[in-house]
């Protein structure tokens, strides 16, 4: 099954929800978990700290009301005994009440144990006062005293505990602290991992067809049609590549159809072009009579006319067979130079009249090449002819042939006013439309660098455009060395 954008957007974006949610919840826990401990510090050891210091307050004025009471026999003494005793019972019962582990419930059942002892010991000496004035006091004092430091010494044990459980609780809060610490930052850096690998997954689906597609729209429009697109993508991509690989196909055909039209066209044309050609040179040799001076001139317009029609037929049957793979090739061993040389001389008066210095460079011995004479010459002269006619009068066309590397490099290099970055692949295009401002060097076929491109391909060579606007352009192509399979 495969998932839409939609559903992979959600599942990534819930999946980050997911992970991010975790930390936090694992984050909050610990937290809670802090505050736990820090609530049982305040509420629980710190209180019996507090009471501790109470209780040994306490028993310290019952202690001294005691002692008053017995000397002086005024009641007040005895009240204050009575609240300080009370007080002492409040505070230890609260202790009870909150002590959390044994050995404090253990500690605080002795110092009640001990305070009964004393206060069983107060009430006999009072009562042995009472009766017999001339008792032992020493002994009762020895026996009270040695129960108070029984009650100071349970105290102190009962600090010593609360105050091991503070520090074994700050422990506990230390280290629930640091494994927070790591843990959210482990969890952090896992979520990082897991957020970039799931937004890369699910944003690399639909980037990759959508790649393809515009890898393909690129290779459309440089004309080449052949190929689908065929990647596993979510269902709307897929829709809309079916679509696109439709379109493909019918562009295809649609090129086909036109290709076979032209070719179709031409040869249909071809013959009664020859007749009409025939037609005019038999009027012009005078066969239909004596002709007027009008009569002659409109003739040679038409014949130069049909002579250009001609031509362009001629070369859609060849750009035809040429696509159609049909195109025979005579491949000879020859060097480039004199083939350049025979072109600047077919061109030598167009050169002239335009006042167009040239430039040569075609010194050093070059090795042969395997070419077809005529295809050669062919493309020399379009790449030659387009440079001349596109410079401007007094310009200058530099032409030079090298060697570079495994080949042999030809380039032309005029001064015209260059093509745009755009267009420099677009030109070799067959029917490829001149701008608007070329127009004035009169029209084209835009045939002529689609043969170019052709013949070197076929020669096993390489061709290309280079240009600055304004700066004239160079046309360069490399033929390799060794001879073409
Ligand atoms: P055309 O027969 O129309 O000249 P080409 O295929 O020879 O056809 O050239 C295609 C187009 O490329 C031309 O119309 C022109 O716009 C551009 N071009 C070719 N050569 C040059 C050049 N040397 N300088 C500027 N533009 C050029």
């Amino acid at each position: 099954m495969r998932l839409t954008i939609f559903a992979r957007l959600t599942i990534s974006f819930f999946t980050i929800f997911l992970i991010m949610g975790t930390v936090n919840a694992y984050t909050v826990w610990k937290l809670h978990q802090v505050n736990r401990e820090t609530a049982q510090i305040i509420s629980i050891d710190q209180r019996i700290l507090d009471l501790k210091n109470k209780l040994a307050d306490s028993i310290l004025s019952e202690l001294a009301y005691d002692k008053k009471y017995i000397i002086t026999k005024d009641p007040v003494f005895f009240d204050q005994l009575a609240s300080a005793e009370n007080e002492f019972g409040k505070h230890l019962a609260e202790a009870v009440s909150i002590a959390d582990t044994s050995a404090k419930v253990e500690s605080l059942g002795r110092v009640r144990s001990h305070h009964e002892r004393y206060q069983s010991l107060v009430r006999e000496e009072i009562e042995q006062a009472k009766r017999n004035p001339l008792y032992i006091k020493a002994q009762y004092e020895k026996e009270k005293g040695k129960v108070i430091d029984q009650i100071l010494e349970e105290l102190k044990v009962l600090e010593t505990s609360s105050q091991q459980d503070i520090y074994g609780r700050m422990n506990t809060l230390k280290d629930a602290a640091g494994s927070a610490g790591t843990l959210a930052i482990l969890m952090l850096a896992i979520a990082f991992v897991l957020v970039i690998g799931t937004s890369f997954v699910s944003t690399r689906s639909i980037t990759k067809p959508l790649a393809a597609l515009m890898d393909k729209t690129k290779e459309i429009s440089k004309g080449i049609f052949e190929g689908e697109i065929n990647i596993p993508s979510p269902p709307e991509l897929s829709e809309l590549t079916m679509a696109f690989n439709v379109m493909c196909y019918k562009l295809k055909r649609v090129d086909t159809m036109k290709s076979e039209f032209l070719s179709t066209m031409s040869h249909e044309l071809r013959t009664p072009l020859a007749s009409i050609k025939e037609g005019i040179g038999l009027l012009q040799d005078g066969v239909g009579g004596a002709m007027t001076e009008k009569q002659k001139r409109l003739l040679a317009i038409l014949s130069e006319e049909t002579h250009r029609l001609i031509g362009l037929v001629n070369s859609l049957l060849d750009v035809a067979k040429m696509e159609a793979g049909m195109m025979r090739y005579d491949f000879q061993q020859e060097s480039l130079p004199p083939l350049i040389s025979k072109v600047l001389m077919e061109m030598g008066p167009l050169i002239e009249a335009k006042k167009i210095r040239l430039q040569t460079d075609m010194e050093g011995e070059l090795p042969l090449l395997s070419l077809d004479r005529e295809r050669m010459l062919q493309a020399i002269r379009n790449l030659v002819g387009n440079a001349v006619k596109f410079t401007p009068e007094q310009g200058q066309v530099k032409i030079s042939v090298c060697r570079k590397g495994e080949g042999i490099e030809f380039s032309v290099n005029d001064t015209g006013f260059g093509i745009p970055k755009e267009n420099l692949t677009a030109i070799f295009e067959k029917f490829h439309q001149p701008p608007v401002r070329t127009s004035e060097w009169g029209k084209g076929t835009g045939l002529g660098l689609a043969f170019v491109k052709y013949i070197i391909t076929a020669h096993g060579g390489k061709v290309w455009a280079e240009s600055e606007p304004g700066q004239g352009s160079t046309f360069i192509f490399v033929l390799p060395l060794r001879p073409v399979a």
